[in-house]
């Protein structure tokens, strides 16, 4: 009886729960579609699109309700309002780049970075700016950099975190000592409230406050009550705010309470979205610093590093920093970190590095002297690097901004570096001391850390390596929470300096404030939000910290069998997982990743997006059948597979090989469409177009033809194709009289010193970057690509050439195609097959140490990076991969070894030089052997676009329907940068497609770097 009573209970319950959810479903479908009556932005509350927002960088999730994109004020209003209309809050949302949490919640989400993202104006004599919330920083600081100022703060995330974010939780940066937090440069907003109307947020006088509180708005409202609430609570605020300066957690009272004035603009600033809706902000700015000079100190611990920020500070620095030997450690494995490690001196276990700007240089360099010999003096450090130009800063810049990303790249499955004591700060004085504590308070609970921080402002981000899914770790995480924060009270400090409260801290506000205060804060809250409509459950009435976890929200994962071999815990879904969303594939205007973010500003087609729209995929009781739905393949579509994220995800996110994997089982659910089949045979096709040519050619410039092309396979009308060679590569080697002649004895001094320093030093550096040096000379491979063979054999004849004067043996491999197209169309099985081919012609010379060399770097990098994913059995496949050299780095040894010479006075010496590296060529093998080689042509100035993937992406860019993203992507830099180019500037390009793309967009030809260098040969006499 009772256990029927039960199970009806149950059943009961199940069905209560099954309306509830459904009826949850129904008003959630009528909210979506009364907002979309009402504002001009998207609205998407589709499961895909919640599960995007439901993360911010923070170890949590929550998902929201569902997501709008505001084009402007009147949209955030009507938002706002029609929430309230279905009691349901709003969370709005900059780049979601929060640490702490704040970013997320079951709420309507508003993203204001995608279109309320222009700067309004900058007067530069006033030295302000008027924005709109969703600019970021770096744009900002880009278009004020033209009048010689700058917005002070800068977070580490300035490349994506927007002004709103910033204000949202009065965010600083590595510069605060010198420039303060954000709350220092507001001087204005304009928000919307929570009763949806507007208000203008800036400092009243006595008489302008008491004009307003007669007004019977929400604005009047707070205008009346909240003086007296501080003046009610000045006892408590003196009592309980800490005194330290650095802070971004609570509301500001302590603020209002010193100031003459009502200034409700700074009072809201670090409110996470509480009190209001920022829509339009007026900061100050600064004037940029004329020179900036930079001194890295290498100490054997980081205690003793933390010891030396005293005598840091007394030389008057713009900032100090720390990284400690984890972040070191990390930034050797990335490519694009690995200079660093090259310019250190010994083995530091942490660094400090030094900050000083001045108007002049001397004036710069004087700081460094001065902390050089005071660190002299009190014998701090074993060693001061002094980075005093541009281009030595450059290195050191790059891995100072990444140190946080790159402390999360150490995670390992859900063990990762989280974020819940990684924002306290105390005096700098007490830094050390504090430090030590801290230690042993992480020591004592068997957790090690990442260090990272702000020395100069006593604001230490540790990040302690924890395993929420583990027993007893979220236990572990709560106690060094507390006694971290109880340590915190205990030096004066502050719990959250810049990072904010959000889910992590704000739990603890009342032990950090104490009751009054804490009260005062749910008075402020209550005087702003009586209904609790905005981002509810942050900063006051917050849930436990150890609520809404990420890792343990998520469902184990349910067995999955992908084709690729993904060399991470958890497969698959462990490989898209790793993303811990700190956006760094959100930025706009720099480094390759991602171009497909930066052309269309859309969450779901950056690499974050993907990423969790994947984890969401392989989570679902059937993984094999969500990752064939039409709108996961709708968002992951965007994606060029240029592999940028591989190597610039601070966590290694490699999406090209997440979508291949994907496409696979989209195919497996759909059908492989022709246009796929057509483009993943392309060594057949391009050999019947050769072999056929010109017929191909003339019928390729026949517009009907090319319209019915696009109606029947979708190869879009709009762009040129390749032109096809009858004398192809293949059939030119075979009947060509033989190889060039050898350098002769006179020209190749093995004995003698290298031909130029810096072709030697160059020669070193991609030596060492390689795997192994190679051999000198002797048989080589030369892979024949299904492109250069058939469309520009002239590329293949000018390297061959080439290694063969260099004193090369080369053997043609043209046998069959590398796989990569096919892998890029998701035919992963057929990939194997050409895989397999190739690995068996290739793997006993490979065995031997013959080097395989090929000129498009997507082909010859598919054997490097794809053959041991593709063949994780075949032991062999890790053999070719580790055979494979860009023919560059073969050259520029020969250069430095005397065995290739250069002439002085070639068609191409002493001529301005701009290279667009290949995308997979930047993520994989990086273009440092291109441009070293380049630069041995004598008197040659060559520079390098600094641009991502060209939009081409292979055939993406033939595509119909992605072919104006093609074009949006390459006007984005590299377009613009070879328009500005003089017309005597040859333009070189590693990609075929690149080539074809440049030419294509701004019709100007672009050469591969070796046809440049072929024309640069010395005469044999
Ligand atoms: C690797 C890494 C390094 C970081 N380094 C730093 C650092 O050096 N210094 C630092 O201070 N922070 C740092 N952060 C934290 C974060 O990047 C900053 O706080 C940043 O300013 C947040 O900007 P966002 O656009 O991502 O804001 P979001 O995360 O989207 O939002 C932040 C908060 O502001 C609110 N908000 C957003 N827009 C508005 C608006 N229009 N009106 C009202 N409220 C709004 C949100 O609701 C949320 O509560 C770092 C984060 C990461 C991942
Ligand atoms: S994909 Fe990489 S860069 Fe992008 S948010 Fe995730 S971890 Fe960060
Ligand atoms: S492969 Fe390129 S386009 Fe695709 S997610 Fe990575 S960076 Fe973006």
């Amino acid at each position: 009886m009772a256990g029927s009573a039960q199970r009806a209970d149950r059943a009961g319950g199940a069905q209560r729960a099954d309306m509830a959810g459904s009826a949850q479903r129904a008003d959630r479908r009528d909210l979506a579609v009364a907002l979309r009556k009402v504002i001009s932005g998207e609205v998407r509350f589709d499961a895909y699109s919640r599960r995007l927002f439901s993360r911010d960088a923070s170890m949590y999730a929550i998902e929201p309700l569902g997501v709008v994109f505001p084009r402007h004020a009147d949209d955030v209003a009507a938002v706002i309002s029609t929430a309230a209309d279905f009691g349901v809050p709003v969370l709005p949302r900059g780049a979601g780049t929060s640490l702490a949490g704040q970013a997320v919640g079951k709420a309507v989400v508003m993203d204001l970075s995608r279109h309320m993202s222009q700067i309004i104006e900058i007067d530069a004599e006033r030295r302000l700016a008027r924005v709109q919330p969703g600019v970021v920083q770096e744009q900002l600081n880009l278009a004020a950099a033209r009048h010689g100022l700058m917005f002070g703060p800068d977070t580490s995330t300035s490349n994506r975190a927007t002004l709103g974010g910033m204000i949202g939780n009065n965010s600083a940066g590595s510069h605060s000592v010198r420039y303060g937090m954000t709350i220092d440069h507001v001087l204005a907003l304009d928000v919307v409230l929570s009763d949806a109307s507007r208000a203008g947020l800036r400092p009243l006088s006595e008489a302008e406050r008491v004009g307003r509180a007669a007004r019977p708005t929400l604005e009047g409202a707070i205008c009346r009550d909240l003086p007296g609430l501080a003046e009610r609570n000045r006892a408590a605020i003196a009592a309980g705010f800490p005194r330290y300066w650095r802070q971004s957690g609570g509301y500001r009272l302590d603020r209002l309470a010193r100031s003459a004035e009502l200034d409700l603009a700074k009072f809201v600033v670090g409110s996470e979205g509480t009190l209001v809706t920022v829509v339009e902000a007026t900061v100050a700015l600064v004037p940029a610093p004329r020179h900036r000079v930079i001194a890295v100190g290498h100490f054997t611990s980081t205690q003793a590093a933390i010891e030396a920020t005293e005598d840091a500070l007394a030389c008057g620095p713009a900032a100090v920093e720390l990284l400690d030997r984890t972040i070191i450690e990390l930034s050797r494995q990335k490519i694009e970190y690995r200079a660093l490690g090259s310019i250190l001196v010994g083995d530091p276990d942490a660094l400090l590095f030094v900050t000083f700007v001045g108007d002049t240089p001397a004036e710069a360099v004087a700081g460094l002297d001065r902390l050089e010999r005071r660190w002299q003096q009190h014998g701090h450090g074993y060693h001061t690097l002094r980075a005093v130009t541009a281009a030595s800063q450059s290195a050191l810049l790059r891995v100072r901004q990444a140190g946080l990303g790159l402390l999360m790249a150490a995670s390992t499955g859900a063990r990762r570096p989280l974020a819940f004591v990684e924002d306290t700060a105390v005096e700098p004085a007490m830094l050390a001391a504090y430090t030590a504590r801290f230690r042993e308070i992480l020591d004592r609970h068997g957790l090690t850390a990442g260090f990272y921080g702000h020395c100069s402002v006593g604001c230490l981000h540790v990040r302690p390596f924890v395993d929420l899914t583990a027993p007893g770790q979220r236990e572990t995480m709560r106690a060094v929470a507390e006694e971290v924060r109880d340590l915190v009270i205990e030096y004066g400090g502050v719990n959250s300096s810049e990072h904010g409260d959000g889910l992590a801290r704000s739990e603890f506000n009342r032990a950090v404030f104490g009751d009054a205060l804490y009260e005062a804060m749910r008075e402020t809250k209550r005087l702003f939000d009586p209904g609790n409509r905005l981002n509810p459950g942050k900063i006051v009435d917050a849930p436990a910290m150890t609520d809404n976890l990420r890792d343990v929200a998520l469902a184990a994962a349910p067995p999955y069998a992908s084709r690729l071999h993904f060399d991470v815990a958890g497969g698959m879904r462990g490989a898209a997982d790793r993303c811990m969303n700190i956006g760094l594939c959100r930025k706009g205007s720099t480094g390759v990743m991602c171009p497909s973010y930066m052309a269309t500003r859309d969450e779901e087609h950056s690499t974050r997006g993907r990423a969790n729209a994947l984890v969401m995929a392989l989570s679902t009781p059937d993984p094999a059948a969500a990752l064939g739905e039409e709108r996961l393949h709708e968002i992951l579509d965007l994606c060029l597979e240029c592999k940028a994220c591989k190597s610039e995800c601070p966590l290694g996110v490699d999406m090209a090989s997440l979508k291949s994997e994907t496409l696979a089982a989209y195919h497996d659910r759909h059908g492989v469409p022709l246009r796929a089949r057509m483009f993943g045979s392309i060594r057949a096709l391009n050999r019947m177009g050769s072999a056929t040519a010109p017929l191909p050619n003339l019928l390729g410039g026949f517009r009907p033809a090319r319209r019915l092309a696009e109606r029947w396979f979708g190869v879009t009308a709009a762009r040129p194709l390749p032109r096809f060679e009858r004398q192809n590569l293949s059939r030119w080697f075979r009947r060509r009289p033989g190889p060039a002649p050898a350098p002769p004895a006179s020209l190749a001094p093995p004995a003698s010193p290298p031909a130029s320093p810096a072709a030697s030093r160059a020669a070193s550096a991609a030596a060492s970057a390689a795997s192994a040096p190679p051999a000198a000379a002797g048989e080589l491979i030369f892979l024949a690509d299904s492109f250069t063979t058939f469309t520009e054999p002239s590329v293949g004849r000018a390297a061959i050439a080439l290694l063969e004067r260099a004193g090369w043996r080369v053997r043609l491999e043209d046998a069959g195609c590398c796989g990569r197209a096919s892998l890029s169309k998701g035919l992963i099985d057929q990939a194997r097959q050409m895989a397999s081919g190739m690995v068996g012609r290739l793997a006993e010379p490979a065995d031997r140490g013959v080097p395989v060399v090929g000129v498009e770097p997507s082909c010859l990098l598919t054997l490097r990076d794809e053959y041991p994913a593709v063949l994780p059995a075949d032991p062999r496949a890790r053999t070719v991969a580790a055979a494979t050299r860009l023919p560059e780095e073969l050259l520029l040894a020969a250069v430095a070894g005397g065995r290739l010479v250069l002439a002085q006075d070639s068609p191409v010496s002493g001529k301005r030089i701009l290279f667009h590296g290949h995308c997979h060529q930047k993520a994989l093998v990086g273009t440092a052997a291109t441009m070293a080689l380049l630069r041995s042509i004598p008197g040659a100035d060559v520079a390098e676009v600094d641009a991502g993937c060209c939009g081409m992406a292979g055939s993406f860019g033939f595509e119909a329907e992605h072919y104006k993203l093609s074009m949006s992507i390459g006007e984005l830099r590299l377009f613009p940068a070879v328009r500005a180019e003089a017309a005597s500037t040859i333009i070189a390009a590693t990609g075929v497609s690149c080539r074809q793309q440049i030419a294509h967009g701004t019709g100007r030809k672009a050469w591969h770097p070796l046809e440049i260098v072929e024309q640069a040969l010395g005469h044999v006499s």
